[in-house]
């Protein structure tokens, strides 16, 4: 993968980026290292409309339809002046549970977008298992796109082509593979499937906590 702050290569299981001294434990010192909860739209500046909003919906649950063990994230907020757009994508793919009504989603099939619309930056972090499919040059295209919407203010169509173009992207490798639907949740999580597993006769009346998904940093 590469380093969200220099763009290096760096090792997947690498805790700290040789190139510029980047570490996860530095982002978990001023974001801290709690699971939180990823949902598929965060608009934390306020800046989608309403119309926005239910466009992008309908454009995500096409997504989710495709690829059913994909998953695409957007971020929309200030960041403080420490840490960047990448920086906080990286962070939400190691930390945020993602989350939809049917299936919960392992993070290394999960795409974030993240927004800093007063900054006017944007970033696209991958899933381990995602970085396979798109190519340097789909990311850089992707990114020029997202760049000329959000010149004109245009949040929504800055996120609505980029998850449009990451669908073509995947459908273009899914005609060349065998793409496994929940490959990778396990079998026998019965909660997936909206049943909770009976362990000891007892069952908490509130809803479970979607299983943290195992990641690396
Ligand atoms: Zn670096």
């Amino acid at each position: 993968m590469k380093c969200p702050r220099c763009q290096a290569s760096v090792q997947s299981e690498q805790i700290t980026c040789s190139a510029c001294g980047f570490s996860a434990t530095l982002l978990h010192s001023y974001l801290g290292n709690q699971w939180v909860r990823l949902e598929r739209i965060t608009d934390a500046a306020h800046c989608l409309r309403l119309e926005d909003t239910r466009r992008i919906e309908i454009i995500l649950d096409d997504f989710e339809r495709s690829f059913p063990q994909a998953f695409f994230a957007i971020y929309l907020g200030a960041l403080p002046n420490n840490f960047n757009v990448a920086e906080l994508g990286f962070w939400l793919l190691n930390q945020g549970a993602f989350n939809t009504h049917s299936v919960s989603r392992r993070n290394d099939f999960g795409m974030v977008l993240v927004v800093d619309p007063s900054a006017q930056t944007a970033s696209i972090t991958l899933g381990y298992a995602m970085e396979n499919f798109f190519s340097p040059k789909n990311i850089t295209r992707m990114m020029q796109t997202i760049g000329s919407h959000l010149r004109k203010g245009a949040f929504g169509m800055a996120i609505e082509s980029s998850c449009i173009r990451a669908g073509e992207v995947l459908r273009k490798h899914a005609r060349y593979m065998q793409w496994q639907p929940d490959a990778a949740v396990p079998a026998d999580s019965v909660s997936d499937i909206g049943l909770q597993p009976l362990r000891g006769g007892h069952r908490s009346a509130s809803r479970p906590m979607p299983e943290n998904p195992t990641l690396r940093s």
